[in-house]
């Protein structure tokens, strides 16, 4: 089998390694329908996190169910399954808290890039779809593995409710998720922050009514501006910067909620600054297990369309032109089909 592997900054390579085995009585491994590169695989990719050697890569997944474990019960080979980029058990305390990207005994998957993958406490970390979906189901469906579930987490830790003011920061793939999530939860207004035309477009489709292309403090005092100096109900952050984090805690009126999703690199909180800004944070690595179900079911009656986000689409084994697309930016978020 090839898979894709990380070597170092900008050199990902399509190459061959030992295809995935049941090891422990509680894994699947499953035959890739499509997966694609997340935002956050740029970070490796551009060098500005750290690798220790070649580095398989891939988190976002769905696919068919070739082989189970003993232990597995609740999905079969031939399904349709959906999981989240972090295992789970989904009993232990903090899974029935509905945080399963905290459980006991989470693994990040990172070999997804590749045609088979092996996926740990199986019954925990999968979900299988109704039936096999329509081949255009596939897009929307993958996105339920992170992308999708990692922009309702943001909209669902800024509170927002209906009638919501939501503020989005970011205009990558999560963010524009972040809105639609924000759409489907009742949000009366949305402000998307994009400075891209082609972007802009997609955030107003999936229900953003307001477009700021400012930043840092003008972007601040553009939300200001629209919201008659108090600020938004709800903020997103989808982007991990300082300056991202500090222009959403900002555009926060007191008593608002900032969902934080965009992994940090180098975010530093002034406690002082913090004190005084008066807003609920919360954030993290989505527990996209939680929301896995209902996120199929919306997808399954086409009741929303994430899949939308991949304005690229390559065959497997041109992964590495996949990831020069999104660092160059000609491209939100690529899917690969093997
Ligand atoms: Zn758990």
């Amino acid at each position: 089998m090839r898979g894709t592997v990380l070597y170092g900054p900008r050199d990902v390579r399509f190459e061959e390694r030992d295809a995935p085995k049941i090891i422990e009585p509680t894994d699947a491994v499953i035959r890739i329908a499509a997966t694609c590169v997340c935002g956050s695989d740029l970070w490796p990719y551009r060098g500005l996190q750290p690798i220790n050697g070649p580095t398989p890569m891939g988190h976002e997944y769905c696919g068919f169910v070739e082989e189970v474990g003993s232990a597995v019960k609740s999905v079969k080979p031939g399904q349709f399954v959906v999981g989240s980029f972090a295992t789970s058990d989904n009993t232990c305390p903090h899974c029935q808290y509905g945080y399963q990207s905290s459980c006991m005994h989470c693994e990040f998957m990172t070999r997804a890039q590749a045609p088979l993958l092996r996926v740990p406490l199986a019954d925990g970390t999968l979900v299988s779809t109704p039936s096999v979906p329509s081949d255009d189901l596939v897009p929307s469906l993958l996105t339920t593995s992170d992308v999708l579930g990692t922009g309702w987490f943001a909209a669902d830790a800024a509170n927002v409710k209906p009638g919501s003011t939501v503020a989005v920061v970011g205009d990558g793939a999560v963010g524009l998720l972040g809105i639609l999530s924000a759409k489907q939860m009742g949000a009366a207004r949305i402000i998307a922050m994009s400075r891209h035309d082609k972007r802009q477009k997609l955030a107003r489709e999936f229900g953003a009514t307001d477009i700021v292309t400012e930043r840092g403090e003008n972007g601040v005092a553009r939300i200001k501006d629209l919201t008659n100096g108090i600020g938004a109900d709800s903020v997103l952050e989808c982007v991990g910067t300082q300056e991202s984090m500090m222009q959403a805690i900002n555009s926060t009126r007191p008593g608002g909620y900032v969902g934080y999703v965009g992994v940090p690199h180098g975010v530093a909180l002034n406690g002082e600054q913090l004190f005084f800004a008066h807003v609920h944070l919360h954030g993290g690595p989505a527990p996209v297990r939680r929301y896995l179900p209902e996120l199929i079911k919306l997808v399954w009656d086409r009741k929303i369309n994430p899949g939308k986000v991949f304005d690229m689409a390559l065959p497997l084994d041109q992964v590495a032109e996949a990831y020069r697309a999104m660092d160059e930016r000609r491209a939100v978020k690529t899917l690969l089909r093997p």
